[in-house]
Protein backbone atom coordinates (compact mmCIF):
# COMPACT_ATOMS: atom_id res chain seq x y z
CA UNK A 1 0.00 0.00 0.00
CA UNK A 2 1.01 3.98 -0.42
CA UNK A 3 -0.69 6.30 -0.32
CA UNK A 4 -0.31 9.46 -2.04
CA UNK A 5 -0.15 13.23 -1.02
CA UNK A 6 -3.94 14.05 -2.21
CA UNK A 7 -4.45 17.65 -3.12
CA UNK A 8 -8.30 17.21 -4.68
CA UNK A 9 -10.64 20.03 -4.15
CA UNK A 10 -13.24 17.28 -2.60
CA UNK A 11 -13.91 14.38 -2.12
CA UNK A 12 -10.74 15.70 -0.54
CA UNK A 13 -7.86 13.86 1.98
CA UNK A 14 -9.06 12.05 5.19
CA UNK A 15 -6.58 11.38 7.73
CA UNK A 16 -5.10 8.38 7.42
CA UNK A 17 -5.97 7.18 10.97
CA UNK A 18 -9.57 7.53 10.34
CA UNK A 19 -9.30 5.27 7.70
CA UNK A 20 -7.35 2.71 9.34
CA UNK A 21 -10.23 2.69 11.67
CA UNK A 22 -12.91 2.45 9.53
CA UNK A 23 -11.27 -0.33 7.78
CA UNK A 24 -10.35 -2.43 11.32
CA UNK A 25 -13.98 -1.75 12.28
CA UNK A 26 -15.40 -2.77 8.92
CA UNK A 27 -16.46 -6.15 9.33
CA UNK A 28 -17.24 -6.11 13.18
CA UNK A 29 -17.64 -3.02 14.60
CA UNK A 30 -16.50 -3.36 18.37
CA UNK A 31 -18.10 -6.80 18.37
CA UNK A 32 -21.36 -6.13 16.90
CA UNK A 33 -20.86 -8.80 14.54
CA UNK A 34 -21.79 -6.58 11.86
CA UNK A 35 -20.59 -3.53 10.05
CA UNK A 36 -21.88 -0.02 10.69
CA UNK A 37 -22.99 -0.35 6.63
CA UNK A 38 -25.46 -3.27 7.82
CA UNK A 39 -27.00 -1.78 10.90
CA UNK A 40 -30.28 -0.85 11.63
CA UNK A 41 -30.41 3.24 12.05
CA UNK A 42 -32.74 2.37 15.18
CA UNK A 43 -29.88 0.04 16.93
CA UNK A 44 -28.74 1.29 20.46
CA UNK A 45 -24.69 1.02 18.48
CA UNK A 46 -25.84 2.98 15.67
CA UNK A 47 -27.17 5.61 18.15
CA UNK A 48 -24.63 5.59 20.27
CA UNK A 49 -22.44 6.55 17.31
CA UNK A 50 -24.99 9.04 15.58
CA UNK A 51 -25.45 11.12 19.70
CA UNK A 52 -21.42 10.65 19.72
CA UNK A 53 -20.59 12.39 16.79
CA UNK A 54 -22.97 15.30 17.20
CA UNK A 55 -21.78 15.52 20.79
CA UNK A 56 -18.28 15.65 19.10
CA UNK A 57 -18.99 18.76 16.48
CA UNK A 58 -20.70 20.78 19.05
CA UNK A 59 -17.59 20.63 21.77
CA UNK A 60 -15.37 21.25 18.90
CA UNK A 61 -17.17 23.86 17.06
CA UNK A 62 -18.58 25.69 20.18
CA UNK A 63 -22.23 24.81 19.33
CA UNK A 64 -24.64 25.57 22.30
CA UNK A 65 -28.17 24.37 23.14
CA UNK A 66 -29.91 26.88 20.90
CA UNK A 67 -28.87 25.07 17.87
CA UNK A 68 -30.04 22.07 16.74
CA UNK A 69 -27.47 19.58 14.34
CA UNK A 70 -28.65 18.07 11.69
CA UNK A 71 -27.00 15.01 9.61
CA UNK A 72 -28.80 15.81 6.17
CA UNK A 73 -28.25 14.58 2.60
CA UNK A 74 -28.25 15.73 -0.62
CA UNK A 75 -24.77 18.02 -0.51
CA UNK A 76 -24.52 21.57 -0.05
CA UNK A 77 -25.99 22.28 -2.97
CA UNK A 78 -29.32 20.86 -1.73
CA UNK A 79 -28.57 23.80 0.65
CA UNK A 80 -28.86 26.10 -1.84
CA UNK A 81 -32.53 25.02 -2.37
CA UNK A 82 -33.37 24.07 1.54
CA UNK A 83 -31.71 27.13 2.76
CA UNK A 84 -35.01 29.54 1.24
CA UNK A 85 -37.79 26.72 1.78
CA UNK A 86 -36.80 27.14 5.57
CA UNK A 87 -36.13 30.75 5.88
CA UNK A 88 -37.86 33.02 3.72
CA UNK A 89 -41.22 32.17 5.95
CA UNK A 90 -42.90 35.37 5.65
CA UNK A 91 -40.44 37.29 4.10
CA UNK A 92 -40.44 38.78 0.71
CA UNK A 93 -36.35 38.62 0.04
CA UNK A 94 -33.10 37.57 1.11
CA UNK A 95 -29.64 39.25 0.86
CA UNK A 96 -26.74 37.48 -0.64
CA UNK A 97 -23.15 38.63 -1.34
CA UNK A 98 -21.41 37.31 -4.18
CA UNK A 99 -17.69 36.29 -4.22
CA UNK A 100 -17.25 33.62 -6.39
CA UNK A 101 -18.46 30.42 -8.04
CA UNK A 102 -20.61 28.86 -5.03
CA UNK A 103 -21.93 31.86 -4.13
CA UNK A 104 -22.99 33.02 -7.29
CA UNK A 105 -24.73 28.88 -7.46
CA UNK A 106 -26.36 29.85 -4.49
CA UNK A 107 -28.08 32.42 -5.33
CA UNK A 108 -29.47 31.05 -9.07
CA UNK A 109 -30.96 28.59 -6.84
CA UNK A 110 -32.37 30.68 -3.90
CA UNK A 111 -34.06 33.14 -7.01
CA UNK A 112 -36.70 30.07 -7.52
CA UNK A 113 -38.13 30.38 -4.36
CA UNK A 114 -38.07 33.68 -3.70
CA UNK A 115 -36.85 37.22 -4.44
CA UNK A 116 -32.43 37.37 -4.41
CA UNK A 117 -31.10 40.93 -3.60
CA UNK A 118 -27.12 40.71 -4.14
CA UNK A 119 -26.03 43.25 -1.87
CA UNK A 120 -22.27 43.43 -2.44
CA UNK A 121 -20.39 41.50 -5.23
CA UNK A 122 -16.46 41.41 -5.86
CA UNK A 123 -17.16 39.62 -9.40
CA UNK A 124 -15.84 42.88 -11.24
CA UNK A 125 -12.66 42.77 -9.53
CA UNK A 126 -12.48 38.80 -10.89
CA UNK A 127 -13.49 37.23 -7.32
CA UNK A 128 -10.09 38.78 -5.77
CA UNK A 129 -11.40 40.04 -2.93
CA UNK A 130 -14.12 41.04 -0.07
CA UNK A 131 -16.20 43.83 -0.79
CA UNK A 132 -15.79 46.41 2.17
CA UNK A 133 -18.56 45.83 4.53
CA UNK A 134 -19.18 49.33 5.02
CA UNK A 135 -20.10 49.25 1.25
CA UNK A 136 -22.97 46.57 1.64
CA UNK A 137 -26.82 47.73 0.95
CA UNK A 138 -28.17 45.20 3.57
CA UNK A 139 -31.67 45.02 4.04
CA UNK A 140 -32.94 45.09 7.97
CA UNK A 141 -36.56 43.19 6.27
CA UNK A 142 -34.15 40.59 4.29
CA UNK A 143 -35.12 37.33 5.30
CA UNK A 144 -31.39 36.17 6.38
CA UNK A 145 -28.06 37.37 4.79
CA UNK A 146 -25.93 34.47 2.65
CA UNK A 147 -22.34 34.30 2.40
CA UNK A 148 -19.86 31.64 1.79
CA UNK A 149 -17.23 32.42 4.06
CA UNK A 150 -14.30 30.01 1.97
CA UNK A 151 -14.95 30.40 -1.70
CA UNK A 152 -13.12 26.78 -2.93
CA UNK A 153 -12.92 27.29 -6.55
CA UNK A 154 -11.28 31.09 -6.40
CA UNK A 155 -9.25 30.56 -3.23
CA UNK A 156 -10.79 33.75 -1.67
CA UNK A 157 -11.70 33.41 2.13
CA UNK A 158 -13.12 35.74 5.07
CA UNK A 159 -11.00 36.99 7.69
CA UNK A 160 -14.26 38.40 9.70
CA UNK A 161 -17.87 37.12 10.20
CA UNK A 162 -20.13 39.43 8.72
CA UNK A 163 -22.74 41.64 11.17
CA UNK A 164 -26.00 41.30 10.55
CA UNK A 165 -27.64 42.74 13.23
CA UNK A 166 -30.96 41.07 13.78
CA UNK A 167 -31.13 39.31 10.21
CA UNK A 168 -29.98 35.41 10.51
CA UNK A 169 -26.50 34.85 9.14
CA UNK A 170 -25.89 32.10 6.82
CA UNK A 171 -23.12 30.55 6.46
CA UNK A 172 -22.04 28.01 3.05
CA UNK A 173 -19.23 26.36 5.49
CA UNK A 174 -18.53 23.18 3.02
CA UNK A 175 -14.53 24.29 2.81
CA UNK A 176 -13.44 26.03 5.77
CA UNK A 177 -15.67 24.09 8.95
CA UNK A 178 -13.51 23.36 11.51
CA UNK A 179 -10.43 24.63 10.14
CA UNK A 180 -10.15 27.30 12.67
CA UNK A 181 -12.00 29.01 15.59
CA UNK A 182 -15.16 30.64 14.79
CA UNK A 183 -18.08 31.63 17.27
CA UNK A 184 -21.20 30.05 16.03
CA UNK A 185 -23.25 32.19 17.82
CA UNK A 186 -22.73 35.01 15.37
CA UNK A 187 -24.75 32.84 12.87
CA UNK A 188 -28.62 31.46 11.85
CA UNK A 189 -27.58 28.76 10.07
CA UNK A 190 -24.08 27.24 8.90
CA UNK A 191 -23.80 24.60 6.55
CA UNK A 192 -21.06 21.94 5.29
CA UNK A 193 -21.03 19.63 2.63
CA UNK A 194 -19.10 16.84 4.45
CA UNK A 195 -16.42 15.67 1.74
CA UNK A 196 -13.56 18.67 3.08
CA UNK A 197 -12.88 18.75 6.03
CA UNK A 198 -15.51 15.98 7.84
CA UNK A 199 -15.88 12.88 5.48
CA UNK A 200 -17.76 11.06 2.84
CA UNK A 201 -19.51 13.44 -0.01
CA UNK A 202 -23.29 13.50 0.40
CA UNK A 203 -23.65 13.69 4.00
CA UNK A 204 -24.27 17.47 4.46
CA UNK A 205 -24.40 19.13 8.64
CA UNK A 206 -26.20 21.96 9.02
CA UNK A 207 -26.26 23.99 12.66
CA UNK A 208 -29.23 25.59 12.94
CA UNK A 209 -30.66 28.28 15.76
CA UNK A 210 -34.16 26.64 16.76
CA UNK A 211 -35.75 30.19 16.81
CA UNK A 212 -35.49 29.36 12.90
CA UNK A 213 -37.48 25.85 13.25
CA UNK A 214 -40.83 26.34 11.90
CA UNK A 215 -40.98 28.94 9.29
CA UNK A 216 -40.72 26.50 6.43
CA UNK A 217 -43.01 26.93 3.41
CA UNK A 218 -45.84 24.79 3.16
CA UNK A 219 -45.00 23.31 0.20
CA UNK A 220 -41.63 22.38 1.34
CA UNK A 221 -40.40 18.64 0.74
CA UNK A 222 -40.60 16.93 3.91
CA UNK A 223 -36.93 15.69 3.06
CA UNK A 224 -35.81 18.94 3.39
CA UNK A 225 -37.26 20.85 6.40
CA UNK A 226 -34.95 21.75 8.96
CA UNK A 227 -37.62 21.28 11.49
CA UNK A 228 -38.84 17.84 10.86
CA UNK A 229 -35.50 16.87 10.50
CA UNK A 230 -34.55 18.33 14.08
CA UNK A 231 -37.97 16.89 15.48
CA UNK A 232 -36.90 13.51 14.07
CA UNK A 233 -33.19 13.07 15.06
CA UNK A 234 -31.91 13.54 11.74
CA UNK A 235 -33.64 9.76 11.06
CA UNK A 236 -36.84 10.86 9.30
CA UNK A 237 -35.52 8.57 6.72
CA UNK A 238 -32.43 6.56 6.86
CA UNK A 239 -29.61 8.76 7.01
CA UNK A 240 -26.20 8.30 5.30
CA UNK A 241 -25.22 6.02 8.66
CA UNK A 242 -21.39 5.28 7.47
CA UNK A 243 -20.97 8.86 6.12
CA UNK A 244 -22.17 9.53 10.16
CA UNK A 245 -19.73 7.15 11.44
CA UNK A 246 -16.80 8.39 9.37
CA UNK A 247 -17.85 11.88 10.38
CA UNK A 248 -18.01 10.67 13.62
CA UNK A 249 -14.49 9.08 13.33
CA UNK A 250 -13.05 12.57 11.89
CA UNK A 251 -14.37 14.34 14.57
CA UNK A 252 -12.69 12.15 17.53
CA UNK A 253 -9.75 12.71 15.48
CA UNK A 254 -9.57 16.69 15.40
CA UNK A 255 -9.56 16.31 19.19
CA UNK A 256 -6.96 14.11 19.26
CA UNK A 257 -5.29 17.15 17.67
CA UNK A 258 -5.96 19.49 19.97
CA UNK A 259 -9.25 20.86 18.46
CA UNK A 260 -10.30 23.44 16.37
CA UNK A 261 -7.90 25.97 17.92
CA UNK A 262 -4.54 23.81 17.06
CA UNK A 263 -5.39 22.92 14.30
CA UNK A 264 -6.06 26.65 12.77
CA UNK A 265 -2.47 27.41 14.26
CA UNK A 266 -1.18 24.52 12.06
CA UNK A 267 -3.67 25.72 8.77
CA UNK A 268 -2.58 29.11 9.51
CA UNK A 269 1.53 27.55 9.33
CA UNK A 270 0.81 25.56 6.46
CA UNK A 271 -0.66 28.30 3.82
CA UNK A 272 1.58 30.86 5.60
CA UNK A 273 4.45 28.74 3.75
CA UNK A 274 2.95 28.07 0.64
CA UNK A 275 1.74 31.33 -0.16
CA UNK A 276 5.50 32.67 1.47
CA UNK A 277 6.87 30.66 -1.46
CA UNK A 278 4.63 31.55 -4.08
CA UNK A 279 5.12 35.29 -3.25
CA UNK A 280 9.02 35.36 -3.28
CA UNK A 281 8.90 32.98 -6.60
CA UNK A 282 9.59 34.90 -9.66
CA UNK A 283 7.94 31.63 -11.41
CA UNK A 284 4.52 31.41 -9.41
CA UNK A 285 1.84 33.58 -8.73
CA UNK A 286 -1.62 33.84 -6.97
CA UNK A 287 -3.96 36.58 -7.75
CA UNK A 288 -6.11 37.25 -4.31
CA UNK A 289 -6.20 40.54 -2.14
CA UNK A 290 -3.45 38.91 0.58
CA UNK A 291 -5.58 39.20 3.60
CA UNK A 292 -7.97 37.25 2.33
CA UNK A 293 -6.32 34.16 0.83
CA UNK A 294 -7.36 31.31 1.66
CA UNK A 295 -6.40 28.64 4.20
CA UNK A 296 -7.84 25.74 2.62
CA UNK A 297 -7.28 26.42 -1.49
CA UNK A 298 -4.27 27.94 -2.68
CA UNK A 299 -4.64 28.21 -6.36
CA UNK A 300 -1.50 29.49 -7.96
CA UNK A 301 -0.57 29.75 -12.10
CA UNK A 302 2.67 29.32 -13.65
CA UNK A 303 4.31 31.80 -15.44
CA UNK A 304 4.42 29.79 -18.90
CA UNK A 305 0.75 28.44 -19.34
CA UNK A 306 2.62 25.88 -21.81
CA UNK A 307 4.30 23.99 -18.70
CA UNK A 308 1.14 23.22 -16.97
CA UNK A 309 1.09 19.85 -18.26
CA UNK A 310 4.76 19.17 -17.54
CA UNK A 311 4.14 20.20 -14.38
CA UNK A 312 1.16 18.15 -13.07
CA UNK A 313 2.82 15.45 -14.87
CA UNK A 314 6.61 15.38 -12.76
CA UNK A 315 3.91 16.13 -9.24
CA UNK A 316 2.46 12.71 -10.50
CA UNK A 317 5.43 11.08 -10.66
CA UNK A 318 5.70 12.71 -7.14
CA UNK A 319 3.07 11.46 -6.04
CA UNK A 320 1.66 14.51 -5.38
CA UNK A 321 -1.68 14.52 -7.13
CA UNK A 322 -4.96 16.45 -7.99
CA UNK A 323 -3.09 20.02 -8.57
CA UNK A 324 -5.12 20.86 -11.46
CA UNK A 325 -6.84 23.97 -11.41
CA UNK A 326 -11.17 24.10 -11.69
CA UNK A 327 -11.86 23.73 -14.93
CA UNK A 328 -13.12 27.57 -15.12
CA UNK A 329 -10.22 29.36 -13.54
CA UNK A 330 -6.53 27.22 -15.11
CA UNK A 331 -3.75 26.72 -13.51
CA UNK A 332 -3.49 24.82 -10.39
CA UNK A 333 -4.72 24.90 -6.81
CA UNK A 334 -3.38 22.75 -3.93
CA UNK A 335 -6.23 21.93 -1.06
CA UNK A 336 -4.68 21.55 2.00
CA UNK A 337 -7.32 21.13 4.47
CA UNK A 338 -7.01 20.15 7.97
CA UNK A 339 -6.07 16.39 7.28
CA UNK A 340 -3.37 17.40 4.81
CA UNK A 341 -0.42 17.19 7.16
CA UNK A 342 2.31 19.91 7.00
CA UNK A 343 4.54 17.39 5.50
CA UNK A 344 2.63 17.41 2.43
CA UNK A 345 2.62 20.95 1.31
CA UNK A 346 6.68 20.76 2.18
CA UNK A 347 6.59 18.22 -0.34
CA UNK A 348 4.38 20.19 -2.74
CA UNK A 349 6.95 23.41 -1.97
CA UNK A 350 9.99 21.09 -2.68
CA UNK A 351 9.03 20.16 -6.40
CA UNK A 352 7.67 23.25 -7.00
CA UNK A 353 11.34 24.62 -6.54
CA UNK A 354 12.81 21.82 -8.40
CA UNK A 355 10.32 22.72 -11.01
CA UNK A 356 11.45 25.99 -11.18
CA UNK A 357 15.04 25.20 -11.48
CA UNK A 358 14.75 22.81 -13.95
CA UNK A 359 12.64 24.93 -16.23
CA UNK A 360 11.85 28.18 -15.64
C1 LIG B 1 -17.87 21.75 -2.46
C2 LIG B 1 -18.71 22.92 -2.19
C3 LIG B 1 -20.09 22.95 -2.48
C4 LIG B 1 -20.79 21.80 -3.17
O1 LIG B 1 -20.89 20.68 -2.37
P1 LIG B 1 -21.72 19.41 -2.86
O2 LIG B 1 -21.71 18.55 -1.65
O3 LIG B 1 -21.00 18.84 -4.04
O4 LIG B 1 -23.08 19.86 -3.24
C5 LIG B 1 -20.81 24.07 -2.15
N1 LIG B 1 -20.21 25.13 -1.57
C6 LIG B 1 -18.89 25.15 -1.30
C7 LIG B 1 -18.30 26.37 -0.65
C8 LIG B 1 -18.11 24.05 -1.60
O5 LIG B 1 -16.79 24.06 -1.32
Amino acid sequence: MSRTYNFCAGPATLPESVLKQARDEMLDWRGSGMSVMEMSHRSDEFLAIAETAEQDLRDLAGVSDDYAVLFMQGGASSQFATVPLNLLGDKTSADYINTGIWSTKAIAEARRYGHVNVVASSEASGFRDIPDQAQWQTDPNAAYLHYTPNETIGGLEYDFIPDSGKVPLVADMSSNILSRPVDVSSFGVIYAGAQKNIGPSGLVVVIVRRDLLGKARKEIPTMMDYKVTADNGSMYNTPSTYSWYLAGLTFQWLKAQGGVAAIGELNARKARKLYGFIDASEFYSNPIVPRFRSWMNVPFVLADDSLNSAFLQGAEERRLLNLKGHRSVGGMRASIYNAMPEAGVDALIDYMKAFEKERA
